[in-house]
This record gives structure tokens, sequence and C-alpha cells, in this order.
């Protein structure tokens, strides 16, 4: 194994805490050695900001890296590399992608905020693109649910579901939850907070087993239409998905009496339709630690979409007097922290870079559609031969099936001649192409529907803790602290 090490020492970071160069330089080649390295090339910057990636061992480092000269580096921290998030991971990735292994002295990106809510955002985009080419490939999927058959993996509290059979039946442990849920949230005055408070106190297990029954889960148990026997499938819009029957848990009377109490236009929370909470469950009070909550209420003659943390009655925590902000404002102030992490373009090239399918994806998907296309050629020729030979007759059914062979064929065709461009141009990734893709996704993000938006948030995020009580717009930002912390991925 051949070793590099780097060292950067800024001269604030000299004079304040006395690290010096010499000091880095044992601790890391002795790691270096302890890992067997059997020679150690030094790389130094000193007297370097970690602002800027234009320094002179950073940039021999990468040379190096380049060239194959080691195939291990060892760096006291990332802050080493380079003081933002965004060089660091993509410096990373250069090195990844050399071969290089990193080794850090003694830490774990993952362990800090920063590093989760980077990886979160990572993740959640991914999983935004794999949506998007999930929805081209589902259009098979939905035939099947046209025809009654249960099409992607069913995975719903209740419920088992067997992937071979495609039998959908009750599990009677959760379905015993269920019926305790929908009977509480109907029969008392029972809220969803409340309910999601008592399941975590009898220590009923989720889905997942792990984690706490949060507000949503609940509020999307009692509004899923499965538990009556309906299953939709497809879009999020109701009307437009496909109803699939399942075994039903609850009597229609008690399900219709939830949806009821659900719609109730109350301020605790329960609001649903028009009127969306982009950050409801996920808000907590950072003065009196009480989760905030949505809220729609008259302000000065007008009803206003509004968060608080103030509870409707009792003697239960929340600001006094009551903190109310401006859905909004704290809407656009989160959704800018997100936005902000992800406008440095490198970054987002790189991810780009890592989701374009690759060479190997390709091809195999084109070897897949020219099997098919043969094989939707032999089915042809054989009705052609066929008819020829007098064995079948040329009816509307015959006229028919040839005419969408042929199309068939056609699209195909087509499909093979975009398959095999794209195979071509993979091996070359042009860099504008990915920073073009980039910026599409980065504007993408705005122009997202509420649900999906929604959806992106409570993926990436875990939590979010707002501070402060100013209220207007123009100083919601200066004088109110907004923390994110990105989901542990
Ligand atoms: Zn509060």
């Amino acid at each position: 194994m051949r070793a590099a090490i780097y060292i950067r020492v800024s001269t604030e970071e000299q004079a304040r805490h006395g690290f010096s160069l010499s000091e880095q330089y044992e601790s890391c080649c002795s790691r270096a050695l302890e890992m067997g390295a059997g020679g150690i090339l030094k790389f130094t910057d000193e007297g370097f900001s970690g602002a800027s990636l234009d320094r002179p061992g950073l940039s021999a480092l990468r040379d190096a890296a380049r060239s194959g000269h080691f195939n291990c580096l060892v760096i006291r921290d990332p802050d080493r590399l380079s003081r933002r998030l965004a060089h660091q991971l993509l410096l990373t990735e250069e090195f990844e992608k050399y071969g290089v292994r990193l080794e850090f002295l003694d830490f774990d990106w993952k362990d800090t905020p920063e590093g989760r809510l980077f990886y979160s955002i990572k993740g959640a985009v991914s999983e935004y693109e794999r949506e998007k080419i999930r929805e081209r490939m589902s259009r098979g999927k939905l035939q099947k649910a046209r025809l009654g058959g249960i099409p992607v993996n069913f995975d719903v509290y209740g419920y088992t579901y067997c992937p071979k059979t495609g039998i959908v039946s009750i599990l009677e442990s959760e379905a015993k939850v269920v019926k305790d849920i929908f009977k509480c949230y109907t029969g008392e005055d029972t809220g969803i907070l409340g309910l999601a408070e008592r399941l975590n106190r009898m220590g009923i297990p989720t889905r997942r087993r792990s984690g706490p029954w949060h507000r949503q889960v609940v509020r999307q148990l009692l509004g899923n239409p499965v538990y009556k026997g309906e299953w939709h499938y497809g879009k999020a819009r109701r009307e437009q998905s496909i109803i699939v029957p399942v075994p039903a848990i609850i009597e229609p009377e008690l399900w219709d009496a939830a949806e009821k109490k659900l719609s109730r236009p109350l301020c605790s929370g329960t609001s649903r339709g028009k009127r969306q909470y982009l950050l409801s469950g996920l808000l907590t009070c950072g003065d009196c630690s009480t989760a905030m909550h949505g809220c729609f209420t008259m302000w000065w003659g007008k009803a206003e979409r509004r968060y608080t943390c103030r509870k409707s009655h009792g003697d239960l925590p929340g600001c006094r007097p009551a903190k109310y902000f401006h859905a909004g404002a704290l809407e656009n102030s989160v959704w800018l922290q997100i936005k902000k992490l992800l406008a440095d373009p490198r970054t987002l090239s790189l991810e780009v870079a890592n989701m374009l399918p690759s060479t190997g994806e390709t091809q195999r998907e084109l070897a897949k559609t020219k099997k098919e296309l043969h094989q939707t050629v032999k089915g042809l020729s054989a009705v052609l031969e066929a008819l020829a030979e007098g064995l079948a007759t040329l009816d509307d059914q015959t006229r028919s099936r040839l005419a969408s062979m042929q199309t068939r064929r056609i699209h195909l065709e087509k499909q093979i001649i975009d398959l095999e461009s794209a195979a071509a141009r993979g091996s070359c990734r042009e860099p504008e192409e990915v920073y073009a893709a980039s910026a599409k996704i980065i504007s993408g993000l705005d122009n997202l529907d509420p649900d999906t938006k929604r959806h992106l948030l409570r993926v990436m995020i875990a939590g979010i803790v707002v501070t402060g009580k100013a209220k207007k717009e123009e100083r919601f930002q200066k004088e109110n602290q907004i923390i994110v912390t990105g989901q542990q991925q």
C-alpha cells in the first residue's frame, strides 16, 4: 500500500490553537504506518485558508491521486481538505474515483448535523430521480392493478402480502391496533397527537419496529381507505387512482366517521385539503420545546395559515404569550436553507453524474430491448405465415393483433436507437451536460407539487427547531434562529 498524507494549517489556527504542521505530520504518519504503508508521500499547505481550493499542496495531491501515485490518504479531519462541506464531498468523490481510500484520524461525517443533512439531501434527490424513472415504468403495473392484482410490494400496516401469490391477508396483531385507533379517534375526544402519544406509552411497535408513532403516521393510517377494503393505486389524487379490493379491517361507517373528524376544520393541526402545512410534524419550538402545528385562524379579520406551539386547551406546555408564525415566511426560510445547501452546482453535479444510468445499465437495457424486438418480429412473421398457409383467416381480431405487433415493433426499434446513442454518450459524460441536469433539479425542486414537496421534506429532514418570536416577514430570517436537522441515513 502506498499512502499519502495531507496537512494544512492556516496562519490563524497556528496563532490561536498552537496547531503545528509537525503535530499533524507525526500523527498522520504513524497512522499510515499502522495501516501498513510502504512509502508515504507528503503534501503540505502552510498558512492557507480552507475556504479556497486553490492551494499548491492540494493541487499537487490531486494530481498525484489522478496519476495513481498512492491508494490511501491520511488526513486529520475533512476540514483540512476544505472548510466547505460541498468541497469536502467533491474532493472525497474525486479521491474515491481514483481508487484512493480516505482515512481520517478521528472523525466521522455522519456524526455531524451538517453531514447528516447533506446525506439526506443526497438521498432525497436521488430518490426523487428514481421516483421519476419508476413512474415511466409503471404503466405495466397500472395494467395489473386494473385487473385486480396487487402490482407492487404492498406494505401496509395491518396486512401481510405474499408477492408470489399476490394475496393480501389481514395480520391480526396489527389489525387489532388499527381497530383501536379508529375506535379511540371516533369515540373519544382524542386528537391525532394524543393517539400517537398513547400508542408510544403503550409500547406498541410500528411497522418498522423502530422509532415512535409519529402523528403523521397516525393521520395517514386514519385517512387510508385500505382499511375499509379499498386499496387506491396510482396517482396521489384519489379520483385518478385505481381501486383494488382488499380485506377490510374497519366497517365503512366507522371509517367514514373518522374521515369526517379528520376533515373537520379545527385549529388543532387536523386541517386537510386546501390548507397544506408543509412543515407539520417536523417543527419544534426552541423556546418552550413543544411541537408546533399548523393552524388556520383569523388575524385582523383575515384568515391566515400559521404555525404555533400554543395548545388549544388545558395546562399543556406552550409559549405564553402565544407564539404564532406566518406559515409562508417559515416555510420559505426552511426551503431556502435546503436550497442553499444544494446551490453549489459542483456538489450537485457530482450527484447527478452518479444518478445518470451507468453504461452497464444501458447495455443491459439494450440487450433486453433487442431480445424483445426479436420476439416481436418472430411473432409477427408467425402470424403472417399462418395467414399465407391458410391456417388463419384475416378477421378483425387477427387484423388488430397484427397492427399492435407492428406498433410495438416500431416502438422497440426507436427505443433501441435511443439506447444505442445513450450508450455511446455514456462513456464520456460532458461536464456541461451534467451541470445542466443539476440546474434542472434545483429549479425542479421549486416547481414540485405540494404533496411531493412535503414528501421530499420528510425524507430529508428529521426536525426543525425554531427559536425566536419575530413575526414580520422582513425580520423573520434575521431575528429567529431556524435549525434544520437531516434525517439519519
Ligand atoms: Zn413555544
